[in-house]
């Protein structure tokens, strides 16, 4: 068997440019345009990338970006300040506090400043219950992406067996969480589970956020199962510095049914769904009807 590719750099131009209709027609019919506000404190170069990739592309798809660079010393007193202005701009829908922050900052405290209902992170520990409690929340934005693809994939999920390799807050577990509102049978794992290679062969649904450049061999996976591979690993190739998964992608690919590759899997889904996300809280903010297809 040769797996389909999930081509997430494809798939994501395509949320990119609904979401921009959704964005001409606001701004056409109500006069409306959704703001994003990122945060930067320091120079952290991979940080630096993001917040540049994330202002441009929400630039291109009509939406107002405000960036806000801080200096690496910039105080916490300081940096909550900015964001209770934030909080209190009716022109920033969307609020993103770039993470890591530098040490002497609190992230659970900054996280947890922001305005639930601005924050398109996910993050917020109001979202984090509403999202384990079903009900209606900001999703994070790597595991939207994913479920978005899975649906876009199968349709239906309900029914399905999914094991999702790795707990973190960010990624592992709203994503268990994700599934388990599609109704799937849900397994979590992580670095303690006992024979990781029998569980994850149960997998019609395998998602891993590990963060370990090809820990899952071909031969753990269900022959026909859909493999979503978040991982993001900078290795040394052949002399050449190469970006590889958490999945064997060659193994993996001759027995999946579908496989998500990297880069150009779920890597561009995720600022994708960032602009759903602002474009979802700006029609909340303004008591309008979600766009559909672009929440959980
Ligand atoms: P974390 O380091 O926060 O979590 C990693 C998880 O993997 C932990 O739960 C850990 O278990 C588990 N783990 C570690 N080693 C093993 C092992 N040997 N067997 C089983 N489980 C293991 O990482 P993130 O969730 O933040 O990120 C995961 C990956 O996804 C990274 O490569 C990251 O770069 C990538 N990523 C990609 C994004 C994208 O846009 N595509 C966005 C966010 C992340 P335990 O809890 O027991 O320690």
């Amino acid at each position: 068997m040769t797996a389909t590719i999930i081509d997430g750099k494809a798939f994501a131009a395509k949320v990119r440019a609904e979401v921009a209709g959704h964005v001409a027609r606001l701004k056409e019919e109500r006069g409306l345009v959704p703001g994003l506000a990122v945060v930067l404190v320091g120079e952290d170069p991979a940080s630096q990338v993001y917040v540049k990739s994330k202002g441009k592309q929400t630039v291109e798809v009509g939406m107002a970006s405000f960036e806000h660079k801080l200096d690496r010393e910039t105080s916490e007193a300081d940096l909550l300040a900015l964001i209770d202005r934030l909080n209190a701009d009716p022109t920033v829908h969307g609020i993103l506090v770039q993470l890591p922050l530098p040490s002497h900052l609190n992230s659970e405290l900054v996280i947890n400043r922001i305005d639930p209902a601005k924050d398109v992170d996910g993050f917020h520990i109001s979202n984090v219950g509403l999202l384990g409690t079903g009900q209606k929340s900001m999703v994070p934005c790597t595991p939207l992406g994913c479920l978005m693809m899975l649906r876009d994939h199968h349709g239906k999920l309900a029914g399905m067996e999914a094991v999702v390799v790795g707990r973190s807050n960010i990624v592992g577990k709203p994503m268990a969480q994700l599934l388990l509102g599609d109704s799937c049978t849900v397994t979590i794992a992580h670095s303690r589970t006992k024979d990781l290679g029998e569980v994850c062969r149960r997998a019609d649904i395998l998602v891993a956020a590990v963060g370990r450049p090809e820990m899952i061999p071909g031969d753990w996976v269900k022959p026909g199962a859909t493999v979503i591979d978040v991982g993001i690993n900078r290795i040394e190739r052949d002399g050449k510095q190469v970006l590889v998964g958490d999945v064997d992608y060659a193994g993996a690919a001759k027995v999946a049914g579908a496989i998500t590759p990297v880069p150009g899997g779920v890597g561009p889904m995720t600022i994708a769904c960032l602009l759903a996300n602002t474009l979802t809280a700006c029609c909340r903010a303004n008591g309008l009807p979600e766009p559909e297809g672009l929440t959980a």
